[in-house]
C-alpha cells in the first residue's frame, strides 16, 4: 500500500519530542481499540488511519484490540465485521489481535492489588445511592459508609462477588480516591460490577465485569502501548487512568486526545445507527446511505478515497463538523481517473430515427476515459430505435434549455446530429410516447461538414441491445447539516431525509454493461459514478448504486468565493 507521509499534526509533534528525549526507548506502539457492539463508521476510519498511520510512519507497531468488557451489547458478528473493515481499509495488525476479555484474570489480580494497598473497597450502596453521594460539579460528594471497611473484609467480599454469591447491583468495587475531587470521575469511581450475563467470548466464566475505565488504561499498559490516542471526551478520564497506572506501578502509556470526526448530514453514534437498523429505517448496517465502512463500500467508495479523506481533514484538538462534500470529493476525484465511461439512460424516452433504415445497425467507436487514453475505446451499437433521457427533451423549452425540442438539432455522443421532427403522444392522456427524429449521415462521430453547430451533446442507448437494470439514487440520510441538532420533544430520527433513496426500475444501459461484475464501478456519462450492487445484483437483474454525482454541488459557489477573494 502506498500511503504518502501523514501531514504534520500535533500528535506527531508530541511523538517527535518523545523520540528526542527517548521517552519510550524510541518505540512507537499504538492500538485501535473498538468495542464490538456495532459496525465501524467513517469516524472509526479516522482513528484507524491515525493509529496505524503513526505506527507506520515511525516504524512502530499498531495492535487491533477489542475493548470487550460489556456482556450485554457485544457480539461475534461485530468482531468479524470490524476485522473485515480494518483489512479492507488497507491495514494489517499482523499477529497482534487482542481482546480485553483475555485480560479478565489479570485485571482481577490488579483489582485485588488495589484492595490490598487500601486503594479500593467493596461498596454496598445501590446505584442510585452512589449517584446521590457523588455530588455535583459545584458540590463535593459524600463518603460511602463502606469506604473504611477493612481490607480483609473488602477482599473477602470481592472474592464472593466473583464467586456469584450476590445479586446484580448489590455491591461494586470502587477505587478509593477523593470524594471532594473537582473532577467528578475521581470521586471513588466503580471498577467492578456484578453482571450475571454470559459474555460472547468468556461465556459464563465471569459474573463480575471490569468497567471500561479500569479495563482500557490497563489493557494499553499490558500491551506496552506508548501513545494511547483517543477522542476528546476522554480528557477528563486521563487523571483516573494516571491514578490507576501509578498506584499499580505498571507501564504508563501517554494518552493523547484529538477531536472526533463529525460529518455533516449524518450521525456517528453506533447506538443510533443500531436503532436505524433495528427499526428497519435502513436496509442494514451496510445500507449504502449509512456512514458505516460497510455502507460506504457497498455504495462504491474505495479504501484509497477514505484514507485520502482522513488525511485531508487532518487531526485537530477542537470539535467541528466536516462537510460531507469533502468525502464525496475524495471519491469523485479518484473515480474520474479510474472508471470507464459508459452510456446509461435512467428515465428512458423512446426515439425513432425515421430516415435510418429499419434493418441497419452500426458499431460506433466510443472513448473509455478521455482522462486516460490508455483505457482505450469500445464499440457501441446504433440503430433506428434509441432511448434518451426524458429530461433531455422539452416540448416547450424554457430559455437556456439547449437540449432536444421540436425542430431542434442536437448531437448524440459518438454518433450523429439528430433533429426532432415529431412528438407522438397518447391521445387520451397527452403523455409523450416517443419522438420522431431525422439524422444527418454526414455528421457521423463528429461535426457537420457545413460547419453548422449544435448546442448540446446527449447520451443515448440503442433500444435493441439495451440492458435493463435497476438504479438506486441516494441522497443524504439526514436533512440537517448537524443531524444531531433535534427540535425539543423530538428525537434524532425526525431529521431523517424521507427522500434519501430513489429506485428507478427500468433503466436502459449500453450492452457493454451486460456482464458487469458486482462491485465494479463506472461513470454513466453526464449522470455520475455508479457501481454494481454487491448484495442485490444478479446476472439476470443488474442493480446499480449511484456512488456520487458528477459534480460537487458547491463547486460553482466555491469558485465564485475564490474569485471574490
Ligand atoms: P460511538 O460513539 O460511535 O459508539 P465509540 O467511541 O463508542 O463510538 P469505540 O468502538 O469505542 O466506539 O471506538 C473505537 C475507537 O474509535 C476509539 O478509540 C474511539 O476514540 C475512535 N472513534 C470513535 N468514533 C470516532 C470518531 N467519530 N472520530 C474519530 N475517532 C473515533
Ligand atoms: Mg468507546
Amino acid at each position: 500500500m502506498s500511503t504518502p507521509k501523514m501531514k504534520p499534526n500535533f500528535i506527531k509533534d508530541i511523538i517527535d519530542d518523545d523520540m528526542k528525549t527517548d521517552k519510550y526507548g524510541g518505540r512507537v506502539h499504538t492500538r485501535f481499540p473498538p468495542e464490538p457492539n456495532g459496525y465501524l463508521h467513517i469516524g472509526h476510519a479516522k482513528s484507524i488511519c491515525l493509529n496505524f498511520g503513526l505506527a507506520k510512519e515511525y516504524n512502530g507497531l499498531c495492535n487491533l484490540r477489542f475493548d470487550d468488557t460489556n456482556p450485554e451489547t457485544e457480539e461475534m458478528e461485530y468482531v468479524e465485521s470490524i476485522k473485515d473493515d480494518v483489512r479492507w481499509l488497507g491495514f494489517d495488525w499482523e499477529d497482534r489481535l487482542y481482546h480485553a476479555s483475555d485480560y479478565f484474570e489479570q485485571l482481577y489480580e490488579y483489582a485485588v492489588q488495589l484492595v490490598k494497598k487500601g486503594k479500593a473497597y467493596v461498596c454496598d450502596l445501590s446505584m442510585d445511592q452512589i449517584r446521590e453521594y457523588r455530588g455535583t460539579l459545584t458540590e463535593p460528594g459524600k463518603e460511602s459508609p463502606y469506604r473504611n471497611r477493612s481490607i480483609e473484609e473488602s477482599l473477602d467480599l470481592l472474592e464472593r462477588m466473583k464467586a456469584g454469591e450476590f445479586e446484580e447491583g448489590a455491591r461494586v468495587l470502587r477505587a478509593k480516591i477523593d470524594m471532594a475531587h473537582p473532577n467528578v470521575l475521581m470521586r471513588d469511581p466503580t471498577l467492578y460490577r456484578i453482571r450475571k450475563k454470559d459474555h460472547y467470548r468468556t461465556g459464563g466464566e465471569w459474573c463480575i465485569y471490569p468497567t471500561y475505565d479500569f479495563t482500557h488504561c490497563l489493557s494499553d499498559s499490558i500491551e506496552g502501548i506508548t501513545h494511547s490516542i483517543c477522542t476528546l471526551e476522554f480528557e477528563n478520564n486521563r487523571p483516573l487512568y494516571d491514578w490507576i497506572l501509578d498506584e499499580l506501578g505498571v507501564h504508563h502509556p501517554q494518552q493523547i486526545e484529538f477531536a472526533r470526526l463529525n460529518l455533516s448530514h449524518t450521525i456517528m453514534s453506533k447506538r443510533r445507527l443500531l436503532e436505524l437498523v433495528e427499526e428497519g429505517l435502513v436496509s442494514g448496517w451496510d445500507d449504502p446511505r449509512m456512514p458505516t465502512l460497510s455502507g460506504l463500500r457497498r455504495r462504491g467508495y474505495t479504501p484509497e478515497s477514505i484514507r485520502n479523506f482522513c488525511d485531508e481533514i487532518g487531526v485537530a484538538k477542537a470539535n467541528s463538523i466536516v462537510d460531507i462534500v469533502m468525502l464525496e470529493n475524495s471519491i469523485r476525484e479518484e473515480l474520474n481517473k479510474t472508471t470507464p465511461r459508459v452510456m446509461a439512460v435512467l428515465r428512458p424516452l423512446k426515439v425513432v430515427i425515421i430516415n435510418y433504415p429499419e434493418d441497419k445497425e452500426e458499431e460506433l467507436e466510443a472513448v473509455n476515459n478521455p482522462e486516460d487514453p490508455s483505457m482505450g475505446t469500445r464499440k457501441v451499437p446504433f440503430s433506428r430505435v434509441l432511448y434518451i433521457e426524458q429530461d433531455d427533451f422539452r416540448e416547450e423549452p424554457p430559455k437556456k434549455f439547449f437540449r432536444l425540442a421540436p425542430g431542434r438539432e442536437v448531437r448524440l455522443r459518438y454518433a450523429y446530429f439528430v433533429k426532432c421532427v415529431d412528438v407522438i403522444k397518447d391521445e387520451k392522456t397527452g403523455e409523450i410516447l416517443e419522438l420522431h427524429c431525422t439524422y444527418d449521415p454526414a455528421t457521423r462521430g463528429g461535426d457537420a461538414p457545413d460547419g453548422r453547430k449544435v448546442k448540446s451533446t446527449m447520451h443515448w442507448v440503442s433500444a435493441k441491445e439495451a440492458v435493463e437494470a435497476e438504479v438506486r439514487l441516494y441522497d443524504y440520510l439526514f436533512t440537517k447539516r448537524d443531524a444531531s441538532e433535534v427540535e425539543e420533544g423530538k428525537d434524532f430520527k425526525s431529521n431523517l431525509n424521507p427522500n434519501s433513496l430513489a429506485t428507478l426500475t427500468s433503466c436502459m444501459l449500453e450492452p457493454s454493461l451486460k456482464d458487469a461484475k458486482p462491485g465494479s464501478r463506472f461513470q454513466f456519462e453526464r449522470l455520475g459514478y455508479f457501481c454494481v450492487d454487491t448484495v442485490d445484483s444478479t446476472p439476470d437483474k443488474l442493480v446499480f448504486n449511484r456512488t456520487v454525482t458528477l459534480r460537487d454541488p458547491w463547486e460553482k459557489i466555491r469558485k465564485q468565493i475564490e474569485r471574490e477573494k
